[in-house]
């Protein structure tokens, strides 16, 4: 980090900040502008250069600290010569490659699970998905089947072949849902829950990490550096809306925000149109939008019947819809160069 000293510090100060960080282990170089001393603090011990920039930014002549190091390590592109390649099942996210996961909002029984992956997959989706477990805003509608919506995503699967991604709310419930997801989900509510990202840091499978609703591409990157540095690199970020004042859609999508993290990070990122719109009309041109500015993949959700559907009807695709947007992602990636996964089975 470098302190920038204020315009007329004096001496003291200067020899002050120097003493404070010898103290703590640091050696100092001091560069004297002709209106500003700057200090370099040198060989900073990792985990301890945010509380001490904060201290230092407090002390007499001192204008402000200036960090130089990125807040997370092992996600960041400067760690990995190349993109990184993460897999759902055998099916790969990164490098070029890409996938689409898709299926509804949640799992309500065994006939509307089976149905729609017969439809992801007859449509060419690769990677189911269905929440057993939903974070819902109000308590008094339908939280999910539980664990036994595992089971009949595990039934689904073992119909169609296809791996799925399901959400897992709880640090308790990891273990459970690892067992039988091919994938693990954290939701945008839970995107800053750090004894969950700690704990499916520690489990076998790999994560989907969703971006919170206000969280800055920063904070998203250092949600996913938890996950990492718990010891599992499998991280799918998924870029599924931020909050704005904007009320046409039901979030903003932040394609921006989502070219912005792929430079600063080796890990695949796709893009969740759904819950970024809410309004299932806005979900093809969106998904085509999100492929060409650089996802790694896209997450779609699809009904069978979405004017039956326990939630998120308003954005699930019908299954006819969704063959008509693979349609065009075909077609997309081919004019990008992009292999697009298919379906086993
Ligand atoms: C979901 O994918 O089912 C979901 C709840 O998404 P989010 O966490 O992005 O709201
Ligand atoms: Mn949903």
């Amino acid at each position: 980090m470098i302190i920038v000293m204020a315009h007329g510090a004096s001496e003291q100060e200067v020899d002050a900040v120097v003493a404070r960080l010898a103290e703590r282990g640091y050696q100092s170089h001091i560069s004297q502008g002709v209106e500003r001393t700057l200090v370099g603090a040198i060989g900073a011990p990792e985990g301890e250069k945010e509380a001490l920039a904060e201290q230092l930014a407090l002390l007499p002549g001192v204008e402000r600290v200036v960090p130089i190091l990125r807040p997370y390590k092992l996600v960041s592109r400067e760690h990995a010569e190349q993109p990184s390649v993460v897999r759902i099942g055998k099916v790969p996210f990164g490098r070029g490659q890409v996938a689409v996961i898709s299926g509804p909002c949640a799992v309500e029984n065994e006939q509307q699970m089976l149905e729609a992956a017969q439809a992801v997959q007859a449509a060419g989706a690769a990677v189911l998905r269905g929440g057993a477990y939903k974070p819902r805003t109000s308590p008094y509608v339908f939280q999910g089947l539980g664990e036994a919506g595992l089971e009949i995503l595990a039934a689904a699967r073992e119909a169609t072949g296809l791996p799925f991604v399901t959400e897992v709310m709880d640090p308790r419930y990891v273990e459970i849902v690892s067992r039988s997801a091919d994938a693990l989900q954290v939701g945008a509510r839970n995107m800053q829950n750090y004894d969950l990202l700690r704990e499916v840091g520690q489990a076998d499978k790999p994560v989907v990490l969703k971006r919170g609703v206000a969280a800055t591409v920063r904070e998203w990157l250092q949600a996913a550096e938890y996950v990492a540095a718990a010891g599992n690199l499998n991280v799918i970020l998924c870029e599924r809306g931020i909050r704005t004042f904007e009320s046409e859609t039901r979030y903003t999508f932040d394609l921006g925000g989502m070219a912005a993290a792929k430079l600063e990070t080796h890990l695949p990122i796709i893009a969740d149109p759904s819950h970024a719109t809410g309004n299932h009309r806005l979900v093809p041109p969106m998904a085509l939008a999100a492929l060409a500015g650089g996802a790694d993949g896209l997450m779609v959700e699809m009904h069978p019947h979405p004017d039956r559907a326990l939630s998120d009807g308003p954005q699930s695709l019908t299954p006819k819809r969704l063959i008509g947007l693979m349609d065009e992602v075909r077609h997309l990636c081919t004019a990008l160069g992009l292999t697009l996964a298919e379906p086993v089975g």
